[in-house]
């Protein structure tokens, strides 16, 4: 006796598939793309779990993707039989949304509201709704799942609206089904006709070529004699992306492969390929994203590349490949001499992958590079986007840290509006200029209005001007560039005159000692117990007074950021 649950969707979920019934995104089609990812991911997943769990009793023989296509019930099924969801995660997977970042995207949402469509389209296709997106073209979906090796499965039945049914059944196979009732406004509508099958394929194709699954379709073919047969036919070419020589695959196949591993719904800013042969064979297929993740600055923030042994998924997110401070690098990358069962202790230790490592990263930072120097204005999105994370590698990488200052680039004096690189920085600086000042606060009105700043401007030294936390941090570690230190325009004393002026001030400068030596007395004993020592600056033209920093301080924003870590 089964009996059947209606349940809410969280709150979260329920504004996304709002969006999604309404269809306010204009790439409808992408709904597919979404399902047979998924397929995929799910049959990835099986084959490692019944390669890792020898008792698992599933049967891996024939793994792959069935579409088909109910033309009078105006159906379209996506079936694979891969690893399928157990009634818990059929709550928590399709119930609610776990993606990090989902509040924020809402809220940049509701702000957009009164903003045309489009504003909120382009969110969506910057955040990417996977399984909801079916609610795009359906006005029903039935889902049938099973989870390998359990007795029983589970039907989940929406349409989109607030809640779900969902009950316990005896007899689903093995892997997922989904069923999409398509919405019946898009009947008349040849370019939204999915129960078509040269739109099936098509999409397929477009989407899904690369996919390593067959994705298997039954047509029905009618012969001379008017009988009537159906055919199955595997509509992918299935060959791995990134096995592939360079001219045999397209950069609109690369794309829809970043698309399919990077659940983003955007396409890259780049494609990085690589084929190592020797006696440590392997292939790498990176990807830079056009835009940030609005989880990147988050904790629990993933590192985007999969590792694949022989074409077989092994895991996502494998930091062994990655440092840090490229977390926002996306793909795939393919070793040949790795066990399949790997672990990311060994991962970590392996010395074969720490030099793969090595170069993924050298040629990550080369292409970036290269991008500055062809692509100004790719590499100034790479570089909004990124930055303020590749900063990170001053501090934690030591052994790029040249290529990472040259890849840089920042707000100066020199010009409100453009970013400049240190080698820029270093071309201008002015005759008897020593070092490259920097000024760090949270904003850069703050920073070019603070008194530190009147000397500067006078003289027309240029100051870089650092408004990411992360600031405070390198520069100091760092110390220099191409042989110039980096100098705080907050800290000790400057000196921003040449020798010859020195002489030339130095009597009356000695006289204003004189003259103020009361005032300096007493205002030291007054401001005792909060400050070190006053003394006449020479920084200062139109402010009477400001608090320096010891050369060795902590810079204020430092110190705040000890302090709210509990240090
Ligand atoms: P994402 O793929 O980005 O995680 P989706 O909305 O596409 O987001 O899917 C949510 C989750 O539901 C997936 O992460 C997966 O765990 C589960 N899921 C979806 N489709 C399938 C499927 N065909 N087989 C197994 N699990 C699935
Ligand atoms: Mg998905």
């Amino acid at each position: 006796e089964t009996q059947v649950e209606t349940l809410e969707f969280q709150a979260e979920a329920r504004q996304l598939l709002q969006l999604m019934v309404h269809s306010i995104y204009s790439n409808k089609d992408v709904f597919l793309r979404e399902l047979v990812s998924n397929a995929s991911d799910a049959l990835d997943r099986l084959r490692l779990a019944a390669y890792l769990d020898k008792d698992l009793e599933v049967d891996t023989s024939d793994l792959h993707i069935d579409l088909a296509v109910d033309k009078a019930a105006r159906v379209l099924t996506v079936r694979d039989n891969g690893i399928g969801m157990s009634r818990e995660d059929v709550v928590r997977l399709i119930g609610t949304i776990a993606k990090s970042g989902t509040a924020e995207f809402l809220k940049k949402l509701k702000e957009s509201k009164e903003a045309k469509d489009t504003v909120a389209s382009d969110l969506i296709g910057q955040f990417g709704v996977g399984f909801y997106s079916s609610f795009m073209v359906a006005d029903k979906v039935t889902l049938l799942t099973r989870h390998a090796g359990e007795a029983t499965g589970t039907r989940w039945e929406s349409s989109g609206e607030g809640t779900y049914t969902i009950e316990t059944v005896e007899d689903a196979p093995q892997g997922t089904a989904v069923m999409l009732h398509l919405k019946d406004e898009d009947a008349e509508d040849h370019l939204f006709d999915y129960t078509a099958e040269w739109k099936v394929k098509e999409l397929v194709r477009r989407y899904a070529d690369f996919i390593t699954w067959p994705i298997r379709m039954a047509a029905e073919r009618t012969d001379a004699e008017g009988e009537t047969t159906t055919e199955v036919e595997t509509v992918n070419s299935m060959k791995a992306l990134w096995a592939r020589a360079k001219d045999e695959a397209t950069e609109a196949e690369y794309h829809e492969f970043y698309k399919h591993v990077s659940h983003d719904w955007q396409d890259p800013l780049e494609t990085i390929r690589m084929q190592a042969e020797g006696t440590f064979e392997y292939q790498a297929l990176l990807f830079i994203p056009s835009h940030a993740p609005m989880d990147l600055f988050m904790r629990e923030h993933k590192r985007g590349v999969q590792l694949y042994v022989k074409r077989v998924f092994i895991m996502e997110d494998c930091e062994a490949l990655m440092p840090e401070y490229l977390r926002f690098v996306k793909g795939v990358v393919d070793a040949q001499d790795l066990s399949l069962n790997v672990s990311r202790e060994i991962l970590q230790q392996d010395r074969q992958i720490q030099l793969m490592r090595r170069r993924l990263v050298k040629k990550v930072l080369s292409t970036v590079k290269t991008m500055m120097a062809d692509r100004p204005e790719d590499y100034g999105t790479f570089w909004k986007e990124f930055g303020a994370v590749v900063k990170e590698g001053l501090l934690d990488d030591t052994d790029n840290r040249g290529t990472i200052l040259e890849i840089s680039s920042f707000d100066s004096t020199n010009d409100g509006e453009k970013v400049t690189t240190l080698r820029e920085y270093v071309e201008r600086m002015k005759d008897g200029q020593e070092h490259i000042y920097f000024a760090t606060g949270r904003t850069r009105s703050l920073i070019e209005n603070s008194p530190h700043m009147e000397a500067f401007k006078a003289k027309g030294f240029e100051v870089l001007v650092l408004t990411d936390p992360i600031d405070e941090m390198w520069v100091d570690a760092v110390g220099e560039f191409d042989g110039k230190r980096f100098q705080s325009i907050a800290k000790g004393e400057v000196d921003l005159d040449s020798e010859d002026e020195k002489k030339g001030d130095e009597p009356e400068r000695e006289q204003q000692k004189e003259e103020f030596s009361g005032l300096l007395a007493w205002l030291g004993t007054a401001l005792e117990e909060n400050v070190k020592e006053v003394r006449l600056s020479t920084r200062l033209t139109t402010s009477p007074a400001c608090l320096v920093g010891d050369t060795n301080d902590m810079t204020p924003a430092l110190e705040k950021m000890y302090r709210a870590m509990g240090q």
